[in-house]
């Protein structure tokens, strides 16, 4: 037997770190949402008691550091699962971009399991599991939109953003978060995104008010790393995105705009600039219900 689970990237609308904690993780609160550029899972059974991974992508790990490798082997653990599995990850997410591109496939590989040896986990449970790989899987698991606080992992549903184009854009460098949250000093943050304000703007649909309240705190630390994804921000503000901001930790930044001809504009603008450029819209549909 064989299923398909779609593991689509995430996009942080606001992302903001209110202090470290004594275990070492940033408190954070941010506003998730996600976009149609998707991974496509394929898993399938097997007889033995065994986990496989394989990709056309040459550039990721296909062992057990794999994040799909290790959501297949703690579910099947957890719920003593003594078939295997097979699963071939059809990457379409840049790697190590901002996008949650592992969290995802983590995720999708949650999802598609239980559904593939019936195990009947809950959405709340699939989340618990999620928790245990990373900070973002838990809101990869259901998707759709929400305001994280904790180190991410306590979600709260919130209506989704007014429809539009997000055109995102990855030059051609790789960012570890690991490096870019060691390099923040929390307490020396100059100025917080206006999550709060944001949240109402998306609750109003007021477009305009979800453009002008983007913010990232993560972008003070990327920003003076690498000064490639200031000039990239830069460009696409020039080309008249209506809101921009870095995703995550980067080095993908994204600009929203309302309107296809301007989206397709801007899209045939950054190609000159850098190669791995995409106008998508937002998914405003969740991947499963709460
Ligand atoms: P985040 O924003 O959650 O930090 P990211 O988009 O910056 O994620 P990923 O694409 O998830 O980064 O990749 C981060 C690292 O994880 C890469 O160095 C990659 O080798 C490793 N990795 C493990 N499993 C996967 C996977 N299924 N897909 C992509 N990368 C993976």
């Amino acid at each position: 037997m064989k299923i398909y689970e779609k593991a689509p990237a995430k996009i942080n609308l606001s992302l903001d770190v209110l202090y470290k904690r004594e275990d070492g993780f940033h408190e954070v609160e941010m506003v998730m949402t996600m976009v149609d550029l998707a991974d496509r899972l394929e898993m399938t059974a097997i007889p033995r008691d065994t986990i496989m991974i394989s990709s056309q992508a040459g550039y990721i790990p296909l062992d057990e550091k794999n994040l799909a490798f290790q959501a297949a082997r703690l579910i099947k653990e957890r719920c003593g699962v003594r078939e295997g599995v097979y699963i071939h990850l059809d990457k379409k997410i840049p790697v190590a971009a901002g996008l949650a591109g592992g969290s995802s496939d983590a995720a999708a590989t949650l999802r598609g399991l239980n559904r593939l040896w019936n195990l009947g986990l809950s959405v709340e449970e699939l989340k618990e599991l999620g928790a245990e790989l990373g900070s973002d899987v838990p809101f990869c698991v259901t998707g759709g939109t929400a305001l994280a606080t904790g180190r991410g992992e306590k979600l709260e549903r919130i209506d989704a953003p007014p429809a539009c184009w997000v055109v995102l854009a990855k030059p051609p460098i790789n960012v570890s978060t690991a490096e870019v949250y060691g390099q923040l000093r929390a307490s020396e943050i100059r100025r917080h995104p206006p999550t709060a304000q944001l949240v109402q703007a998306i609750a109003a649909q007021d477009y305009q008010g979800v453009c002008s309240r983007l913010g990232n705190v993560l972008e003070e630390v990327t920003l003076r790393l690498y000064p490639e994804v200031r000039q990239l921000k830069d460009c696409m503000e020039r080309l008249g995105a209506d809101g921009v901001l870095m995703s995550g930790s980067g080095p993908t930044v994204f600009g929203l705009v309302s309107k296809e001809t301007k989206a397709c504009a801007i899209y045939n603008g950054l190609r000159g600039f850098c190669k791995e450029v995409y106008a998508i819209r937002l998914l405003t549909a969740p991947m499963l219900a709460d």
